[in-house]
């Protein structure tokens, strides 16, 4: 299997805006601090991938302003190829401005800008590369016909493709996404598609089974602090959660599908690669921030000694 990852999807900056109070209708107000920081669940994956040391494509849109000269650059310094990464004028690049309060409390606005440009021909211009991929990831960030058809290059190319259904979208259709090698939905994502229960590990295990009468090869369930499930034809593993002080979860789904593709493709069986992929994730929850709070892999081996 090639040890090449493809990444079809998302990049966003978030700007991060921190304020004693929410400001009222009219109202200007000053607030004490501002951060940036690189974002989006398609980059969010790659970088994680990449800082394991994975040789990592990245197929995305950025607008031509500030934002997409910086997450070309971000992409380049995480050692990710970025020469599909296509500027389209007259967006702006996918921005999402956060609000948080003294208490924690986050008011979230996401600005799809560019990614919505990414389309189906943006995977047909990349064919050479990721033909030559072992494992095409994708998300729900960039609009569904790309994603569409990217599942279909997958298939008539014979790459094995991972979907993380990510953020739910209603519209998504389970004829055209039966193709794929791996489902990878959290516990909300999973009740959304299935409509069915997925509060336990029980329910979720038994609502990604009717995903596998669909024609999915195998389904990941992530299941936060309960660690996660494997579901296949064969049976359901449950991969134990690893225990640690948990300060700022964002993007730990992220780098749990990064970290997986990283190990599938280098070569371990779907089980070591998903109990690696709970460790670098955990590890990620454990420093604040998204991309910054991923490992490299000099630093993950010293979180699993
Ligand atoms: P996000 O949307 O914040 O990226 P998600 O909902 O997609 O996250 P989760 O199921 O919350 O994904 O987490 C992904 C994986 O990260 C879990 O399967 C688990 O292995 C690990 N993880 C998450 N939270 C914790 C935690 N508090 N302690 C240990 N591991 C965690």
């Amino acid at each position: 299997m090639s040890r090449r990852i493809g990444v079809i999807g998302s990049n966003m900056v978030d700007l991060v805006t921190y304020v004693d109070r929410m400001p009222e209708a009219g109202e200007t107000l000053a607030a004490p601090r501002f951060a940036m920081g690189p974002g989006g669940k398609g980059a969010n994956q790659a970088v994680a991938a990449a800082k394991l040391g994975s040789d990592v494509l990245m197929v995305t849109c950025v607008g031509d302003d500030l934002f997409g000269r910086n997450t070309q650059s971000s992409l380049a310094a995480a050692g990710i190829d970025a020469r599909h990464v296509r500027i389209v004028p007259g967006l702006s690049s996918g921005v999402a401005p956060i609000f948080v309060e003294p208490n924690g409390e986050n008011r979230i606005l996401i600005v799809k800008g560019a990614n919505d440009a990414l389309a189906p021909e943006d995977v047909e211009n990349a064919a050479d590369d990721l033909r030559g991929c072992g494992l095409i990831l994708l998300q729900l960030e960039v609009p569904l016909r790309t994603v569409y058809a990217a599942i279909e290059f997958g298939r008539a190319n014979k790459v094995p493709v991972l979907l993380n259904p990510a953020p739910a979208t209603p519209g998504l259709s389970m004829d055209r996404i039966a193709g794929v090698s791996f489902f990878a939905p959290n516990q909300t994502e999973l009740a959304i598609l299935t409509g069915l229960p997925t509060r336990t590990a029980d329910e979720a295990g038994q609502a990604a089974r009717t995903l596998l009468e669909r024609g999915i090869g195998a389904v990941i369930v992530t299941l936060g602090a309960d660690g996660a499930l494997l579901v296949e034809p064969g049976g359901i593993h449950h991969i134990a959660p690893v225990a640690v002080r948990a300060v700022d979860t964002t993007g730990a789904g992220d780098a749990f599908i990064g970290a997986f593709a990283h190990h599938y493709v280098g070569g371990h069986d779907k089980l070591t690669a998903l109990r690696q992929a709970a460790r670098y994730a955990a590890d990620a929850v454990t420093r604040p921030g998204t991309q910054n709070s991923f490992a490299t892999a000099a630093e993950f081996a010293l979180f699993c000694n």
